[in-house]
């Protein structure tokens, strides 16, 4: 048996409770894993409280990541004993997930967990921190150097936001934290930010051309900040569009795409490709200071995650949260 989070829907309505499970309820794959931490992002929240259409099929484990140790494996790739950690891919959404102490999962969906960090260390970055590193990545592709000038990072006290901050600040850049949280001023300038601005700076509708300011851009909230952010972006800037926590339209002009040549570029973590995942988490452990994740991550129980689930789309949450489970 395994304890596991199981969120179910039928005519009584939408809840999570923690279940014990026998093996054969387990999914189909190639690779069984003990799982010995997982995390808490915001699509887990979505997942867990249902107020948002993330689950795609039901009962379902929640939990879009997972490090363990494989226990079973049919895939030449991987043997009993090999540490693994997973990201996206639909776990958690469509296929069980992390949130249990086993998932039985698709080989190719699995990395190698980096010998850089201990398994509570990749999950206190889990999706949220693969995620930023990916926006900086997208950045550097685009050629954003240091010497260009601000980055901004919104729904900085966040996941993405803080490991996305420790990241530019550790490669030189200097950045701009945007929070609604401004008594977490501190830890933002600890985790790099040279400024903290209000988000309701950021919030109301603005002009579609603004003061030319950011370099490049990390935007985890989406609607009139992203749309006032592209608007402030100076001549052939770059702005990384990655979330929705503000929400999902987009209420923008073409004007900063137009006149000020600057590029919106769209990120992806669930479906991105095989060799630009193991990249960003060879960049990681090349370029995160992991002394800063002590600060930026708190462990839970698997039993904390469930009430944390609401706390957590409230804004209530302070960095990342690793689910501590084996
Ligand atoms: P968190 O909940 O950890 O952080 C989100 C932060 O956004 C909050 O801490 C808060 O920061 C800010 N925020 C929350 N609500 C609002 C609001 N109404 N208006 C403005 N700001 C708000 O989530 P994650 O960091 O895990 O994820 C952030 C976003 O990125 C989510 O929308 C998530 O779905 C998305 N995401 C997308 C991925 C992808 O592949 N594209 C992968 C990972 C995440 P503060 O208090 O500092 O203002």
């Amino acid at each position: 048996m395994f304890k596991a989070i199981v969120i179910e829907k039928d005519d009584t309505g939408y809840r999570a409770a923690i279940q014990q499970l026998d093996d054969s309820r387990l999914p189909e794959g190639e690779v069984t894993v003990r799982v010995s931490h997982s995390t808490l992002n915001y699509k887990d929240g979505l997942a867990i409280t249902g107020k948002g259409p993330v689950v795609r099929k039901f009962p379902m484990v929640p939990g879009i990541d997972l490090v363990g140790v494989v226990e079973a494996s049919d895939s030449p790739d991987y043997q009993p004993g090999d540490a693994v950690l997973l990201n996206g891919w639909g776990v958690g959404e469509g296929h069980w997930g992390g949130l249990a102490q086993k998932a039985r999962l698709k080989a190719e969906w699995l990395v190698p967990l980096p010998s850089a960090f201990t398994p509570a260390q990749a999950m206190s970055i889990g999706t949220a921190g693969y995620t930023a590193m990916l926006c900086v990545m997208a950045l550097e592709r685009h050629g954003v150097k240091p010497s260009d000038g601000e980055i901004v990072v919104t729904g900085a006290a966040g996941g993405v936001g803080s490991v996305a901050l420790a990241l530019l600040s550790k490669l030189g850049y200097t950045t701009v934290a945007v929070t609604g949280r401004p008594a977490d001023a501190d830890y933002l300038k600890s985790l790099g930010a040279s400024e903290v601005m209000d988000r309701a700076d950021f919030s109301q509708p603005g002009k579609p051309l603004a003061r030319e300011r950011w370099a490049g851009a990390v935007d985890v909230v989406g609607s009139h900040t992203l749309a006032n952010i592209c608007a402030s972006t100076r001549y052939r800037g770059v702005v990384t569009a990655c979330g929705l926590a503000g929400g999902m339209d987009l209420p923008a002009t073409v004007a900063p795409f137009i006149l000020r040549g600057v590029t919106l570029v769209g990120i992806d973590s669930v479906m991105c490709p095989r060799e630009e995942r193991l990249e960003a988490w060879r960049r990681l452990a090349q370029d995160l200071d992991i002394s800063k994740l002590d600060a930026i991550s708190r462990e839970i129980s698997l039993e904390e995650a469930i009430p944390l689930a609401g706390q957590l789309l409230q804004g209530q949450v302070r960095g990342r949260v690793v689910v501590r489970i084996g």
